[in-house]
């Protein structure tokens, strides 16, 4: 049967990644891959958080971590944000997975939330700058953690 999604052109950004065909809820569909570096190396790739679609490619795993799928990155650095996802990113022993969280019509777009972390020297800006426009009713207009998050 092969994968069932494929790249397309995006309403929400850029390139984005669209269901061929119905997946259930619960499948693990891709494995999100790069360079495994750290948050140092990160930063002198990238600098600090700029307006610069580069630093999405970044996946932070642990406080140490982030994959970097600028680097030998496959399709899943191209899922989109959305803060109404239909699919999650779990992360097991380091190796981050994309996984559905409910059933997905073919046509639809796949996306999981960033859920990009704070840092102390985030620019003020920062909800701006990763600001999101997924249309979903849930939007709460950026792909930044919320602050009320426990
Ligand atoms: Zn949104």
């Amino acid at each position: 049967m092969g994968r069932p999604f494929r790249l397309r052109r995006s309403k929400i950004h850029g390139t984005g990644v669209v269901a061929t065909r119905t997946i259930r809820a619960g499948r693990r569909i891709i494995e999100y891959i790069g360079e495994r570096i750290t948050h140092k190396e990160a930063e002198r790739r990238y600098s600090v958080k700029a307006k610069d679609d580069s630093h999405t490619f970044l996946f932070t795993i642990s406080s140490r971590h982030v994959i970097d799928a600028g680097v030998g990155g496959n399709v899943a650095r191209f899922i989109n944000h959305s803060c109404d996802p239909n699919c999650e990113a779990v992360i097991e022993r380091g190796r981050v997975f994309i996984e559905t969280v409910r059933a997905i019509a073919p046509d639809e777009e796949l996306a999981y939330d960033y859920n990009i972390g704070r840092e102390d020297n985030d620019p003020p800006n920062v909800e701006k700058i990763f600001g999101c426009h997924c249309g979903s009713k849930k939007c709460r207009g950026t792909m930044i953690t919320p602050l009320d998050d426990d």
